[in-house]
């Protein structure tokens, strides 16, 4: 599963794709909102990782965008803000999640596979396909 980091924190972005690599992820890293906008018109995401605070272009911004473009990309927003009045925007302008800075790699990967089994129309969260079985939660594929 593909996920975009938008991120314009170094230290941070080399960290969230680090981390989200390990939890099973392929994580592709990008540092501005223009960027983030090129990449999801190019390429396809299981989900997107949202800063709000990004050179050139917002997060919020980027979002309305994406959402008035009728992208129903899963996206969370991962920022320092964290006032309720924020989080309250960040959802009303399309995320379908919202964490914040510092969290928890554990937590982040956990919402991400939520987010993306719901945006594929599946609640449990394992995947049967007849008598094949793929667990994304513990990598392991039963047959
Ligand atoms: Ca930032």
């Amino acid at each position: 599963m593909r996920i975009l980091i938008v991120e314009d924190d170094a230290l941070l972005g080399d960290g969230l794709r680090a981390g989200l690599k390990q939890a099973g992820f392929t994580a592709d890293w990008v540092r501005d909102g223009v960027s983030a906008r090129l990449a999801l018109e190019t390429e396809r995401f299981a989900a997107v990782v949202l800063d709000l605070g990004l050179p050139k272009l917002a997060g919020l911004d980027l979002l309305r965008q994406l959402r008035v473009a009728q992208d129903p990309v899963p996206v969370l927003i991962l920022t320092a803000r964290d006032a309720v009045a924020d989080r309250i925007a960040g959802l009303d302008a399309g995320a379908d999640d919202y964490l914040v800075k510092p969290c928890d790699l554990g937590e982040l990967a956990a919402r991400l596979r939520a987010l993306i089994r719901r945006s594929a129309g599946r609640a449990a969260p394992a995947i049967e396909i007849g008598p094949l079985a793929v667990d994304p939660v513990a990598h392991a594929v039963t047959y």
